[in-house]
């Protein structure tokens, strides 16, 4: 198996595969092929995990890539906002999880080549270019994985690309100023517009741009984004500068990467006589399109394709339910004005509708949104959803 992308979903499916084959004696070289030296570099992600990675990482093992825990989430609207408690959410480093993740696969005999770029492949003849040498190499395959994300080229190659929307997310992380400095201006009256700072807090804004985030690795260092529609180009800058003011500090270091949309029913897989080709993670859009959160549907969806390319399709229906209703949820939050979204906040502020939201996790949506949809506050709210959905 040749696997193209060291990112979350090829690392985790190269070390579910080798572990499964390990298992049943089969000893199938399995190579994963990435075009940056350095791997989990450039840093794309603001590394925010639901507690869902508890079920596909020993809880043991967790710890040595995770830098922070959130136990809270304020979800703020232009006029409002919202306290919720919330099951325990980590804050990784990056660059440590994907090197974690690369070191269980290698010792499971997995290989892993760095600087090297995919190009192109006519079925099961693969060609890569080794970008320390500039040589090009003819590799062959019965099974070729796209794990290359979301402008994926194996996609590209095998007519599995099809139409895509991405968004565009920019990220700084920032070391904040110290509160009692910002929290007050000149005349020493609070600034309503300055956040106050919670280590173990998150802030979630889903009227600005699609969505904004503010999320702390320590409690000195935050990294705060916001996610935009492609399109948006004048204005993008402007957007994020402003939003940056809310939290003034120094900027460390800024971020950026394309945030695929989920498409229902896309073709991910496509299996021959002698060959078969599948996309994983965000090369197959599989991520919360309410959120932006991509890594754990990609390593559900990896430990699934991990089980065999034929029935990938078949195993894959639980996480396509879950990621079609936050694909329906975003599609009417889209068109969500500044008064909708102060109106759900009002709503959600009930006591019985905040226990709702903070017993499931958003890895869990389709439970969540059972339950709401049966309390006669957010039935209205249901409706005019509905309506909103184009
Ligand atoms: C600003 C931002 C913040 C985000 N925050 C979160 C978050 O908090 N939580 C969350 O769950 N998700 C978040 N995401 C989404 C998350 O980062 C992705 O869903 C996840 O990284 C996808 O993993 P992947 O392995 O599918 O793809 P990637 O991580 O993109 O990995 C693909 C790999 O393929 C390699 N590659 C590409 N083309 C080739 C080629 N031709 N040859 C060889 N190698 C190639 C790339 O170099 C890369 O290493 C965020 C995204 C952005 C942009």
């Amino acid at each position: 198996m040749i696997i193209i992308g060291a990112g979350s979903a090829g690392l985790f499916l190269a070390l579910k595969k080798s572990e499964l084959e390990q298992k049943s004696g089969d000893n199938e070289r399995i190579t994963v092929y990435e075009e940056h030296k350095e791997l989990g570099k450039p840093i794309q992600c603001t590394g925010i995990l639901t507690d869902e990675i508890k079920k596909l990482i020993p809880e043991n093992e967790i710890k040595k890539f995770t830098l922070n825990k959130i136990t809270n989430a304020t979800i703020y609207s232009p006029n409002r906002k919202l306290e919720l408690r919330m099951n325990d959410n980590l804050i990784i480093d990056n660059v440590a999880f994907i090197k974690y993740l690369a070191d269980k696969a290698e010792k499971q005999d997995v290989k892993i080549e760095t600087e090297k770029k995919f190009l192109d492949n006519i079925k099961g003849d693969v060609h890569i270019k080794d970008l320390k040498s500039n040589k090009i190499l003819d590799l062959k395959t019965d099974e070729l994985i796209g794990a290359d994300g979301p402008m994926s080229s194996v996609a590209f190659q095998n007519r599995l690309y099809g139409e895509r929307k991405q968004l565009i997310g920019i990220q700084a992380r920032v070391k904040l100023s110290e509160i009692k400095d910002v929290n007050s201006n000149n005349n020493g009256t609070k600034n309503n517009n300055i956040k106050e700072f919670n280590k173990n807090n998150i802030d979630f804004y889903p009227h600005i741009g699609e969505y904004a985030w503010a999320v702390p690795e320590n409690d000195e260092i935050a990294r705060i984004g916001i996610a935009l529609p492609i399109s948006d180009d004048g204005n993008k800058s402007k957007i994020f500068e402003d939003f940056l003011k809310k939290y003034p500090g120094t900027i460390l270091e800024k971020q950026g990467g394309l945030i695929p949309l989920h498409k229902p029913n896309m073709k991910i897989a496509c299996v021959h006589a002698d060959f078969a080709v599948a996309l994983v993670g965000d090369a197959a859009l599989q991520i919360k399109n309410t959120t932006g959160g991509g890594i754990i549907p990609g390593m559900l969806a990896a430990q699934e394709l991990a089980r065999g390319i034929d029935n990938y399709r078949k195993n894959l229906k639980p996480l396509n339910k879950e990621l079609y209703m936050h694909y329906l949820l975003n599609k009417s939050f889209h068109n969500y004005k500044d008064s909708d979204w102060d109106r759900l906040l009002r709503k959600a502020s009930s006591e019985k509708i905040k226990n709702i939201l903070m017993e499931t996790n958003r890895d869990n949506v389709r439970k969540m949104i059972f339950k709401l949809a049966l309390h006669p506050l957010m039935m209205s709210e249901g409706i005019i959803a509905l309506a909103k959905m184009n």
